[in-house]
């Protein structure tokens, strides 16, 4: 009998994907979050064999996993670190990113101490918040001091200059304005320091502006094949790299009036089979696709019937012989021509495909191989 959950990954995608950005600009493959939900560890490794020349992640709890996977490389923390965090991510021999003086001399205190793990410079990416409004600085001459202030303090390494782009996937006309901000800034300081790395761009910014790529891009979503700009991955040229299986457990006859599931959200109008599959939102499944999905079943797409609840959910079969109890339950993925895309279940949510992955909660394993054969070809 299958595995009531699965999620099945394609590292084959993975770096299949990362070559394709890599083509545009040296590729830094973001891997936070688990790897979206993917495995960051294999993630991380699939990405270096596409090319991807830099790492990075969000905490620094995730910069010390890949490391004690034996992940090396560059890599970069990009979230906001307590002091505890900075210890976490400067013994991993993770570069951070700054945008206030005070940081700096924690970390020269830091750099100063001897460090078994990591004994190299210290890098150092500094922030320009040109519009994001959460982490960086809004000042260009305070980011400019927290700069000149990393390049002259020893143990210290002037790596990076950065920003993140708010609108890339829908608003070109202001990420355009954050870039204006951004390249004076960044364009002076690489002048003073040879070397340093200008980067701005996710996925949709790298995809969508080629002015916008400078010495780096930073992909996330598209790594793992899905679209920044929520439509089909296909046409970026991306192969989504997960997807969710289960198995048909259980059949039984609904007759007109008879329910399925929390609630009643579900009666038959007609004599139908409805199918139990053993998935819900305690696999990452959410409760919002309650009669709002599809899953595919022996590879043919049916409904779901009623609420979906913590641990199952209900199709409606239709009236025709049914499939037997074992059958394959594609929830994410291809089929003989058939797809659900994690797009599809986002439009329904109404967010965004980067929640849907990361919601896959680790009740479900995760599979790394091949997929099998994806539909019609695409
Ligand atoms: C998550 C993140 C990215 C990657 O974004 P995608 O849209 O997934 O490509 C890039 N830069 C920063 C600062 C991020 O936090």
């Amino acid at each position: 009998m299958p595995l009531r959950a699965l999620a099945r990954v394609d590292l084959g995608a993975i770096s299949a994907n990362c070559a394709r950005l890599a083509a545009l600009a040296p590729l830094c493959a973001v891997v936070k979050a688990d790897g979206y939900g993917h495995g960051a560890v294999e993630a991380a490794r699939a990405a270096q064999t596409g090319g991807a020349a830099w790492l990075a992640v969000a905490t620094a709890g995730e910069a010390a996993e890949l490391r004690a996977a034996g992940i090396g490389g560059p890599l970069l923390v990009m979230g906001a670190l307590s002091p505890e965090e900075l210890d976490m991510a400067v013994a991993a021999g993770a570069d951070i990113v700054a945008w206030r003086e005070e940081l700096i001399a924690a970390l020269a205190a830091r750099a100063r101490a001897p460090r078994a793990s990591s004994p190299g410079d210290i890098g150092v990416h500094v922030k320009l918040d040109t519009g994001m409004g959460r982490l960086g600085t809004r000042d260009p001459d305070e980011a400019t001091r927290v700069a000149e202030l990393v390049a002259a303090t020893p143990g210290l390494r002037l790596a990076g200059a950065m920003t993140h782009f708010a609108t890339a996937d829908d608003d070109p006309a202001f990420m355009a304005e954050q870039l204006g901000r951004f390249l004076p800034w960044a364009d002076a300081l690489a002048s003073r320091h040879p070397g340093l790395i200008r980067h701005a761009s996710n996925s949709a910014a790298a995809l969508g502006n080629p002015i916008a790529r400078l010495d780096m891009i930073r992909c996330g979503i598209a790594i793992y094949g899905m679209d920044p700009f929520h439509r089909d991955p296909a046409g970026r040229g991306l192969r989504p790299a997960l997807e969710l299986v289960s198995y048909v457990a259980e059949i039984k006859r609904a007759r007109p009036g008879e329910s399925a599931g929390y609630g009643r959200r579900f009666i038959a109008e007609r004599d139908t089979w409805l199918a139990t599959i053993p998935v819900g939102y305690g696999d990452g499944m959410p409760r919002g696709l309650t009669n709002r999905a599809d899953v595919l079943v022996g590879g043919r797409r049916v409904p779901v019937a009623g609420t979906v609840s913590m641990d199952n959910i209900t199709v409606d079969l239709g009236p025709g012989e049914p499939p037997p109890v074992g059958t394959e339950a594609v929830l994410l993925g291809a089929r003989g021509g058939e797809r659900i895309l994690a797009e599809e279940w986002a439009a329904a949510l109404g967010t965004i495909n980067y929640e849907i992955t990361c919601g896959i909660t680790p009740r479900v394993p995760r599979e790394y191989g091949a997929a099998p054969a994806a539909a019609g070809g695409r």
